[in-house]
């Protein structure tokens, strides 16, 4: 079911792990406008045997931050597309608090009169682990199954493609450990609340009003989060 309502920009934040891009994916069902992930940007860059290409792959692989110019950039040109007219998806963007606020003057400049909201999703670390660890994902369809939650039927290979699952090289525990810490030091500030920051009209580059910034925060866990972000996303 497609909603009528122009949505304008949602922001999707949290930790690794929490779904954000499972969330991301059902709001486009239903809006009807792109899902923008910056991890799904950087991975594509990562592919390409270039000096930029491998650098982001090391630091992907460490689990650290990619610089936030380069990020800035990539969002930049991927907005000029026409298909996010009417909104889109923020998938892990901003952060950090430089992308935050590239992002508030972004969406201050290009004033479209929709509202932006921006969205935490909490999850408990000990669920975060097991998630991240467990993932295993198909290399043709896309398809993601967790070795613990939702295996495939064959071990090891994808119910659809019959290929043979992979891991992200970042999906590891040593890797997580760093990507929690990237998380904690430069995404938390970010999304913290409010009153932490001048919440005007715009605010740390959410650019919510302050009736918005109550989305923010809200505890939604898996498998409820659809409906709670649903909820949340369509009462705005
Ligand atoms: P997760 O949220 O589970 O870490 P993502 O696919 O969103 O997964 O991100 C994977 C990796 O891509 C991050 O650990 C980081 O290296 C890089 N990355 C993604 N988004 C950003 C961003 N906005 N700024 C900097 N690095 C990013």
């Amino acid at each position: 079911m497609a909603a009528k309502a122009i949505p304008g920009p949602i922001l999707l934040l949290g930790a690794p792990g929490s779904g954000k891009g499972t969330q991301a994916k059902e709001l486009v069902k239903i809006w009807e406008i792109p899902q923008i992930s910056t991890g799904d940007l950087l991975r594509a860059t990562k592919e390409q045997d270039t000096p930029l290409g491998r650098m982001v792959k090391e630091a992907m692989r460490r689990g650290e931050l990619v610089s936030d110019s380069l990020v800035n950039q990539m969002v930049a040109v991927r907005l000029e597309q026409p298909d996010t007219v009417n909104g889109y998806i923020l998938d892990g963007f901003p952060r950090t608090l430089v992308q935050a606020a590239w992002l508030d003057e972004r969406l201050t400049a290009r004033e479209s009169g929709l509202p932006v909201i921006a969205v935490s999703i909490q999850v408990d670390y000990n669920q975060l682990l097991r998630r991240i660890t467990g993932r295993r994902n198909c290399p043709v369809c896309g398809t993601i199954y967790n070795i613990y939650s939702q295996p495939p039927q064959r071990s090891g290979f994808c119910d659809l493609e019959g290929a043979a699952l992979v891991q992200r090289a970042d999906d590891t525990e040593k890797a997580l450990a760093e990507r929690m810490r990237a998380y904690e030091a430069l995404t938390a500030p970010v999304i913290e609340p409010a009153d932490r920051y001048d919440c005007g009209r715009h605010c740390c580059g959410c650019s919510a009003i302050e009736s918005e910034w109550s989305v923010i925060g809200g505890q939604w866990s898996v498998p409820g989060a659809s409906d709670g972000l649903l909820a949340a996303v369509t009462d705005h």
